[in-house]
């Protein structure tokens, strides 16, 4: 027998699911059960597939019993692939999901909270420990001679040894603690399965004793009798017609496939017919998979050819941008050796993917027209995936510039590009939106004082992705896109009078330019400005200075450095009365100070602060 401590980050996950869990212990079952079909499926497909896994008799069945006696047990046992010992050891004892701990380090000990989350990842296997407190898989891989028994009290460690099975598959029995007896009950099993498995695919027996009386009078006598009862439907849940299903079938259904603890937001569940042939039930959970921005996030889409599964690891079955979406896609069409390479290219999956592509989109959108409420809690958690599609489908932009939101100015909370549109000014020629990093900064930016005055919307842009993505949109119906950030947007607000006010300053800007040199890429009058002595912007084709910083921050090292247009106020009595000194010294201090400044509101960081610290110690002793 050989002793192994569970990775910390298992033990972590035990004790806050115990914790958090608890008052829905009974999910255990369902987990297992979850764990069984997938071993099933598995298993399936290789008999179908694999020439060394065809021979092999493949009886899918999972079977639960329980000991309602003294030393209370219940057992979920089933035929699927099994697992030897290295499987035990690495599947049972690490957790192999990229950014487990930090989703650790998130949970805050508040058992609400923290419930909520720990959905978001999955609590599989480990729910046992919330109702058991010894728990002994025995299994058996399928076509190796050798079983292993792997034992564990749930709290450091466990144990595997050699044990004997007859037949591939694994058996987990729970010997169950004060708080899971309750369970090792024929109707307490039976309601938990129908409630939770009812359509998982393959049947689930439950063996149970039944007393039996037989004979009259003093002559009965009481017989005990094993039965053995399918409690499940067992028809794959997407297969049926949805007007066979209700609601709670769906949600059921969903947190088997998904491990959720919670009700999806809502479901789309479609059987196509005619040239190709499928099945879709796609699922949006209600809160977004904690691995949703990490580059080996677990997609969360299984592909059926027939009704037998073929993968649960492919993460182009939908675009990347639809990674949050959960559920099933299952092919009439498809031939069921059809290999990974295959699959991206196969014609019937361009189809199926293309149509379900269009399906969710279209699905949304009417969910945005239909349900406010509802749509804004979508957006709060996928309005980011939302914006990847509008940089990376491009035949459905026009739907996803539709389905996207962003704040604003003229409102709290989000708002569409259609209602932007609904309120522009006559005049107005384009959208106008401000990139950078915290929204207060934003809001506050003297980049936006001409736009306030005049009353036009700007979308206010704080998301590191805008950046990125908003200069590849080009255009919202006709209108383009323009960035207040960068130096031609304020072009269109430009003015007789502000041409006229732009020559008589022309001297003074001059000197600003010459005095700061190669700090900046270019100084003007600036039409964008009310209270603001100065801002920068950057040039048409220029990265902003936001941009710049998010390209570093991601690894881009032998970038070049662009330099922002500094722009000046030309009503600004600063200006108005650097027009009347000579004083060079003074000239140069204020120039560098307005430049600094406007770097400073926009959220950098200066160079050299000491030096901006004597600049301003300097006019603060000519000031008093
Ligand atoms: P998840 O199911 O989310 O991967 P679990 O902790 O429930 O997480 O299970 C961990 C792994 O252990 C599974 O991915 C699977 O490889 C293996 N496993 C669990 N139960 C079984 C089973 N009944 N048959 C075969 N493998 C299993």
């Amino acid at each position: 027998m050989s002793e192994y401590h569970f990775q910390t980050e298992v033990s972590q996950l035990l004790d806050i699911i115990i914790h958090s869990l608890y008052s829905h212990r009974e999910i255990f079952l369902r987990e297992l059960i979850s764990n069984s079909s997938d071993a099933l499926d598995k298993l399936k497909y290789l008999t179908l597939t694999d020439e060394k896994h065809k021979n092999i008799k493949f009886e899918p069945r999972i079977d639960i019993s329980f000991d309602g006696k003294d030393h209370k047990t219940l057992t979920v046992s089933d035929t699927g692939i099994g697992m030897n010992r290295q499987d035990l050891i690495e599947q049972l004892g690490t957790i192999a999901r990229s950014g487990t701990k930090n989703f650790l380090d998130q949970l805050t000990g508040d058992v609400k909270k923290d419930s909520s989350l720990i959905g978001r990842f999955g609590v599989g296997f480990y729910s046992s420990f919330m109702v058991a407190d010894k728990v002994e898989v025995i299994s058996r891989k399928a076509g190796e001679e050798e079983a292993f028994r792997w034992i564990s009290d749930g709290k450091e460690s466990f144990s595997v040894e050699e044990a004997s099975r007859e037949n591939h598959g694994t058996t987990v029995i729970l010997h169950l603690n004060e708080d899971g007896k309750e369970f090792a009950n024929r109707w307490e099993i039976e309601s938990i399965v129908k409630k939770y498995s009812n359509h998982i695919p393959f049947p689930i027996f439950l063996e149970y004793e039944e007393t039996k009386y037989e004979g009259k009078g003093d002559k009965q006598r009481e017989k005990k009798e094993r039965k053995v009862e399918q409690i499940n439907t067992a028809s794959a849940l997407w297969k049926r017609p949805k007007s066979e299903l209700t609601d709670e079938d769906y949600n059921e259904f969903y947190k088997i496939i998904s491990h959720d603890t919670e009700d999806p937001l809502f479901y789309i569940h479609t059987h196509a017919e005619g040239t190709i042939e499928y099945t879709t039930l796609f699922y949006i959970p209600k809160k977004a998979p904690f691995d949703m921005y990490y580059p080996d996030y677990k997609p969360g889409v299984k592909l059926y050819i027939k009704r037998v599964f073929i993968t649960d690891d492919e993460k182009e079955l939908l675009p990347t941008y639809l990674r949050f979406v959960r559920g099933i896609i299952d092919s009439e069409d498809l031939p069921l050796n059809v290999s990974r390479e295959m699959l991206q290219q196969n014609r019937v999956m361009v189809n199926i993917r293309t149509a379900s592509v269009k399906k969710l989109l279209g699905e949304f959108q009417s969910l945005s027209e239909s349900n406010p409420d509802k749509y804004a809690e979508f957006i709060g958690e996928y309005n980011r995936p939302l914006k990847e599609g509008l940089y990376s489908d491009f035949t459905n932009r026009e739907t996803l510039l539709e389905l996207v939101r962003f704040k604003s100015t003229e409102r709290d909370g989000y708002v569409s590009l259609a209602e932007y549109k609904e309120r522009m000014k006559d005049d107005q020629k384009a959208i106008y939106y401000i990139t950078g990093d915290r929204e207060e900064n934003l809001r506050n930016s003297p980049l936006l004082e001409a736009y306030k005055s005049r009353g036009i919307e700007v979308l206010i842009m704080d998301d590191d992705i805008d950046e990125i993505v908003m200069p590849t949109v080009g255009k919202y119906r006709d209108l383009e896109f323009k960035s207040v950030n960068r130096s031609s947007a304020a072009d269109d607000l430009k003015t007789e009078k502000d041409k006229k006010r732009e020559k008589e300053i022309k001297p003074i800007i001059q000197k600003i330019k010459k005095a700061l040199g190669d700090k900046v890429k270019d100084v003007k009058a600036s039409t964008r400005l009310n209270d603001s002595p100065a801002c920068i912007v950057a040039d048409e084709n220029d990265p902003t200075i936001k941009l710049q910083q998010i390209l570093k921050a991601m690894g881009q090292k032998d970038m070049p450095e662009f330099k922002p247009i500094l722009e000046i106020n030309p009503n600004h009595e600063i200006v108005g009365k650097l027009m009347n000194t000579d004083d060079d010294a003074l000239i140069d201090d204020v120039s560098h100070l307005l430049l600094e400044q406007a770097l400073l509101v926009e959220g950098c960081e200066l160079k050299k602060p000491s030096d901006f610290i004597k600049r301003l110690n300097r006019i603060m002793v000519k000031a008093i």
